[in-house]
């Protein structure tokens, strides 16, 4: 904690917080980062990152009592990473709710968890997340967030996903809005190019750019928030060889992972599978970053999927798409070029969500195949296997229905329906990259482990740059945000209480 005058300062500010009284915007703001004699200022909490897992950690280290720094490494325009895209947030609930169609118990979110990861998840700390997600529903509430009930859609996702009033940027602009009222300083440009470690404690970051001719920020906390290594491609190449440079990064340009490879590199214990993100089939023609969801396809359990030589290659009716759609980028980033089309027919282009580009269409489906640039003959070939191998049955994408394939590998074992009425459609696909699972292992405190297995004192992880905690592959929609904001406010809280004692 500070010392003399500022130590007074901050006790009577704690008071005002814990109190509940309003919380002057200025106080932070006043040093401006510097003290007198040119030293600068050391908070109790720093704050890396800008997304809803630095900001839930902010928020609610301030409630905490704590001094609270948060530097985002993008501009203000971009602030937010990931969390811009965001629509909902999966949590756990006993009942209904006005926003929620019936109960998702904790029970069923652990299920859900087992199915998607393959097991590959640690059991205590997962359990805990879902535990603490029924509060989030509450709390983020508080904090200045606003529900609407979901749309309807593929995903199907009324019962278990709560949907941000506004979307992700809404969402954020609420928690900034909170964070700024309760006196948090936010700074933006503000990348931290290294960190102080010493024998497992966080001293100081440093900062590509000085704020106020202070380059160097010193903390007793520190919360790591800073995201995953998914916009680096060339680290992407370590793992993935070539294909990386045909993948597609769905989100902010900013998250390059610096901070995560600081830390490994100075002591923190790694978890997760390098290889292992969350990714999703993304319109080809979408840009390198920051597309956003408008470019995701949600059409594969409408039609079939094939690569470039026109040659179906995975089950496109496994099980229901919120359990499915996360595998899709990795199963077209394992195709030739990682290039892939969805194809179907006109009977459902109203079926699913449009996206920002057309479908291409043809009359035949030679010709559809000409304008993808695919061998005619080859797709012709596998359009008629498809649709002589589908069986009659009641079609219903909502349920894990009996339209199903029958003779042909791979099988399609729901939702199989010829496509044969023109115009036949097309979208051809990319790997659109969300978010990498490689991350800092974590307590169930998010406390940082050493490689040695000692807790740190002060350093904790949050959100995306931790999610391979929780992750090990595999994705259950909505989980992004659960992530960060159970285990942002366990940062915050933790890291404030850490600063107190
Ligand atoms: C298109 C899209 C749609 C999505 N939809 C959903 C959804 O509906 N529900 C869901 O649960 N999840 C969704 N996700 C995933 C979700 O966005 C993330 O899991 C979540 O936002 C991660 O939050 P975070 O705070 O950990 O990271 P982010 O929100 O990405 O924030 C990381 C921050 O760290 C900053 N940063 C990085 N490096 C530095 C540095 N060196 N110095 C300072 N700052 C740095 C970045 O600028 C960024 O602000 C979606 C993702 C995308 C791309």
């Amino acid at each position: 904690m500070q010392s003399g005058a500022l130590r007074n300062s901050c006790i009577s500010l704690y008071t005002k917080v814990r109190n509940g009284g309003s919380v002057s915007k200025t106080r932070n703001r006043s040093g401006s980062g510097v003290l007198a004699g040119g030293m600068s200022k050391k908070y109790d909490v720093l704050v890396i990152g800008g997304g809803n897992a630095a900001l839930c950690a902010a928020i609610a280290a301030r409630r905490g009592g704590a001094s609270v720094i948060v530097l985002e490494g993008a501009p203000k325009f971009y602030r937010g990473g990931n969390t811009r895209h965001t629509r909902n947030m999966r949590c756990a609930h006993d009942a209904a709710t006005e926003i929620l169609t019936g109960p998702y118990t904790e029970d069923e979110f652990w299920k859900d968890l087992l199915l998607v990861t393959g097991g590959q998840t640690d059991e205590e700390l997962a359990r805990h997340m879902i535990r603490e997600s029924k509060d989030i529903l509450n709390w983020i509430v508080e904090q200045g967030v606003r529900w609407q009930p979901s749309l309807g859609g593929t995903l199907s996702l009324g019962r278990t996903n709560s949907f941000f009033l506004g979307g992700g940027r809404a969402m954020l602009n609420a928690l900034y809005f909170t964070a700024e009222q309760l006196g948090v300083e936010i700074h933006y440009d503000a990348e931290v190019t290294d960190l102080v470690i010493e024998d497992a404690m966080f001293l100081a970051a440093r900062l590509k750019r000085p704020i106020d001719a202070v380059n160097e920020i010193r903390a007793t906390s520190l919360v790591a928030a800073a995201g995953g290594f998914e916009a680096n491609i060339e680290w992407l190449k370590e793992y993935w060889g070539e294909a990386a440079d045909n993948f597609l990064i769905r989100g902010t340009p900013y998250n390059r992972g610096s901070i995560l490879k600081m830390l490994l590199a100075k002591g923190v214990q790694e978890v997760g599978d390098p290889t292992q993100c969350h990714a999703v089939a993304i319109d080809a023609r979408a840009p390198k970053f920051d597309g956003g969801i408008i470019t995701r396809h949600d059409s594969v359990v409408f039609g079939i999927v094939v690569n470039k030589h026109a040659q179906r290659f995975y089950d496109e009716g496994e099980d229901l798409w919120p359990k499915r759609y996360a595998i899709w980028g990795r199963l077209v980033a394992a195709q030739p070029d990682q290039i892939a089309y969805i194809i179907f027919d006109s009977t459902v282009v109203t079926s699913f969500m449009p996206t920002l580009f057309p479908p291409i269409a043809g009359q035949t489906v030679a010709e559809l195949a000409d304008k993808l640039g695919l061998d005619p003959v080859a797709l012709e070939k596998t359009v008629t296997d498809f649709n002589a191998a589908v069986r009659p049955g009641t079609f219903d994408h909502t349920l894990l229905d009996d339209c199903r394939t029958e003779g042909i590998t791979p099988p399609k074992t729901h939702w199989a329906r010829r496509i044969e009425t023109p115009p036949y459609l097309a979208y051809p696909v990319r790997p659109g990259i969300t978010f990498t699972y490689l991350g800092t292992r974590v307590t169930k405190e998010a406390r940082m482990l050493m490689k040695d297995g000692r807790p740190s004192a002060n350093m904790f992880a949050a959100g995306e740059i931790m999610a391979g905690n929780v992750l090990g592959k595999g994705y259950a929609a909505g989980m992004g945000m659960t992530i960060g904001s159970v285990f942002g406010r366990i940062a915050g809280q933790e890291a404030a209480k850490h600063a107190r004692n």
